[in-house]
Parts: structure tokens; sequence; C-alpha cells
């Protein structure tokens, strides 16, 4: 992708970025972000952007974030250095265990955050979307936590290929509303969230679920997130007296990567690595590889690198991890990926599979099929870069992928079964 910005802008923005001095008044991210919304929500984005540079600098607000952080949520999230992964890749591999955060992902530290924001900020109800469901679990348990009732926006293909969210949306007291327009899937549901926050700007908050949105969504996920590479960065300082040599994280809308990536940005001596979803391949509509094939447009309210077809068609995508499934990415990846200072690649579906496998091979660790991407990445970054030390982000475990896997991997049951006939 081709963004006109001289070495010596990009200098002064990644410094601007490391500095917390972006995005700027606008919500930009250089060429990127801002806040494209309809007019009927410019007055509610404004007053979010005020309550979240108030809340995120009240030393009281953090201070009750980091407790219900560590208290509730399991935080920190232990630094597993991978002995059999090192071993068989041939470096250091160190893995960042989102998966043992409450309800299975890094997508609570953000639904929390904001849950907390929308109690301060005297919210009746919030208001989430979801594509696999993960989102949706995250902040009904949020909801439930801080005493906010909650309406998930679904689509309607999403409810039926993610049947166990919907119902631990449910028990954790959410409301789920089948999203019968457009795609029927996650982008379907986004645009109806929004549209029903419109109708009630000041009674509702949005809890949006990653990194992407108008401003200032971007920032306040990526502060939400940063929770992430922060831990990261001091167990793995601890653990080994030195900063790892490159760090990995998949990225689907890239909240989870950019929570990883910001607190490391000034640390040049780090390489920096998004695994995009590779799908089936290179071809258009074959995957949710945004950037290495998109181009910059705007999508649900922010300037940014996407998948659109000739005609301005946003491009529909594949990949066997629901949760990397989106045609977008924060614009604060896409300002990284134009800076060179993340580089960004893809894996396929396959990849992803023989990653996991190897995964709960070597650790003993299911990792969702998300986070397989970034083994996926790693173990190919080690193939160039024997010895190294490797950070990869895990950023959730594979128990809600099960039915995926069993269509995509054979049960060994069925061949043992004569083996077993003597148990
Ligand atoms: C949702 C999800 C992702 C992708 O979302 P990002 O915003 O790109 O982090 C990655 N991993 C897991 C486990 C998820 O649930």
């Amino acid at each position: 992708m081709q963004v006109d910005i001289t070495p010596q802008q990009g200098a002064e923005l990644l410094a601007r970025l490391i500095n917390n001095e972006l995005p700027d008044k606008h919500g930009r991210y250089g060429p990127f972000g801002g806040c494209y919304a309809p007019e009927t929500l410019v007055p509610a984005l404004s007053r979010l952007a005020d309550n979240v540079y108030r809340y995120l600098a009240d030393d009281d607000f953090m201070a009750h974030l980091d407790q219900q952080l560590s208290t509730w949520v399991g935080r920190p999230t232990a630094l597993t250095h991978a002995q059999g992964l090192s071993k068989r890749w041939g470096a250091e591999v160190y893995l960042k265990r989102e998966d043992l955060a409450h309800t299975g992902a890094h997508k609570i530290n953000n639904a929390l955050g904001q849950a907390l924001l929308a109690q301060e900020m005297g919210a009746k109800r919030v208001i989430a979307e979801t594509g696999a469901g993960q989102h949706g679990v995250a902040t009904a348990a949020a909801c439930a936590r801080v005493g906010i009732p909650c309406t998930v926006y679904m689509g309607a293909v999403d409810i039926q290929r993610q049947a166990p969210n919907v119902d631990r949306m449910h028990q954790l007291g959410a409301r789920v509303v089948a999203v019968e327009s457009g795609d029927k899937t996650l982008r379907a549901a986004i645009d109806e969230a929004f549209r029903n926050w419109v109708a009630d700007p000041d009674g509702s908050y949005y809890l949006l679920g990653s990194a992407v949105g108008p401003h200032p969504y971007p920032y306040l996920v990526q502060r939400l997130q940063s929770v992430i590479g922060s831990e990261a960065r001091s167990q793995i300082l601890d653990q080994t007296g030195s900063l790892p040599d490159v760090a990995i994280a998949c990225v689907g809308g890239g909240s989870n990567a950019i929570g990883l990536f910001h607190p490391l940005l000034a640390d040049e001596s780090i390489a920096l690595l998004g695994v995009e979803a590779g799908g089936h391949g290179p071809a258009l509509g074959d995957n949710s590889a945004t950037l290495a094939a998109g181009k910059p447009g705007v999508l649900h309210g922010s300037y940014s690198v996407l998948l659109y077809d000739n005609d301005g068609q946003i491009q529909d995508t594949h990949s066997v991890s629901a949760g990397l499934d989106y045609p977008g990415v924060g614009p604060e990846h896409s300002l990284l990926q134009a800076l060179g200072r993340v580089n960004y690649v893809s894996a396929t579906d396959t990849d992803a599979l023989n990653a996991l496998q190897e995964c709960c091979a070597a650790e003993g660790i299911l990792p969702a099929l998300e986070s397989a991407h970034a083994l996926a990445g790693a173990r190919a970054w080690a193939k160039d870069n024997q010895g190294k030390a490797i950070l990869i982000g895990l950023s959730g475990r594979g128990d809600k992928d099960m039915p995926t896997l069993s269509q995509h991997i054979p049960s060994p049951l069925g061949e043992d079964k004569g083996a077993r006939a003597d148990d």
C-alpha cells in the first residue's frame, strides 16, 4: 500500500505516537483515523472523547480498573517460556498468556475498562456488536459485573455458526439481537449497533470491541489493551534479563496486536510483526489480509486500509478463525505499516491449523485459531532467525474453536478403535 509520507514526516509521526501525542484532536494518526460519523452521533462521540481523556488521566479511575483487572480478570497473565516450541523452532519462544484471562481472551481487558467508563458516564444501558461472540461474551460478563443491562447485536449467520457463545451471553444476562440486514455477519452487526446508538445517544453507551471505528475508539481500545505489552515487557526482562528480538501478534481489527506493540514502539531493537489471516490464499475474497492486499478508504467511521473491489464495494472475507474475519483494520496499524515500524504478513488457514496442533503437542496449550496465526508467523520468522528471542501474543484459548477443529482435524478416536479393543 502506497502512502505519501516523507522519511522526515515518518520519524516525526513515530515520535509523536510514542509520546502519546497521536491521535491528534481530530482522531488522526497521520493520514489515517478520524471521525467519519453521521451528524446525529457527533455530539455523543465528542462527549465520549472528553470522558476518555478525563478518566484515563484520573488516578482513582485507573486504580479501580487495575484492582478489577487483578481480582476479577486475573491479571497479570503469565509469560510462559515455551520450551517445546523453542527446541523445535531453534529460537527462544515466550508466550504472553491472554488465554488465561477471564472469559478466555484479551477482549475482557477492553470490555471491563469500557464498562467501568460507561458506569462513570451514567449510561443506562450498553450496546455492543459481536462477530464470533467473543466480544459479546466479554461485554456481557463485564456489564453483569458492573451492573448495567446490555444488548448485543450479532449477525443472523453468526448466531447460527456460534450457538454456544449465544448461550453464554444469555446466561450472563445479555439480550442478543439477530441482525438480518447486509451480510448478516460482523460488518452488519457494527452498522446495526451504530444505528441503535443514534436512536439513544445519551442513555446508551456503545462498547466497541476492537481498535477500529471513529475517534476516540481506536485510542481508547489501545490504551485499555496496552496492559498486555507493558506486562510482557517487564516479565521478559525479569525472566531473561533482556528484551525480545521480535514481538508477534495476530491482527483482526488489531486490538490485541496494538496492545502488545504500542508499549514496545520505543524499543528500536524489537522488530514487530503482525500476522493477518491468509485464508485459502491471496485471491480477493479468499482471505482477510487487509494490510497485505487492501487500499485506504472509509469503513465504520475511520479512514484506514480496507478490502474493497474496483467498484468500491467492501469485499467479503474468509478466515478459518472467525475473530480475524473482518475487511478492515485499526488506523494505528495502517500508520505503523506506512512508517515501516511494524511488518505485516499473513498465515493461511492451513498454516494456522498446523501451528495450533504443534502448540498443543509441544506446550499442552490449546490456543485460539486467531492466536494460532501468530504462532504460524513466529514459526516462519524463526526459520530465518535462528537463536533469537520471540515474544508471541497468545490472544486467547481455543476451547471455543472445538467445532471448527473437529471439522478440519480428523479425530484419532476412530482410527484407534481396533487398537483399544483390549483396554
Ligand atoms: C477477537 C479475537 C482476535 C482478533 O481481534 P483483534 O482486535 O485483532 O485482537 C484475536 N484473538 C482472539 C482470541 C480473539 O477472540
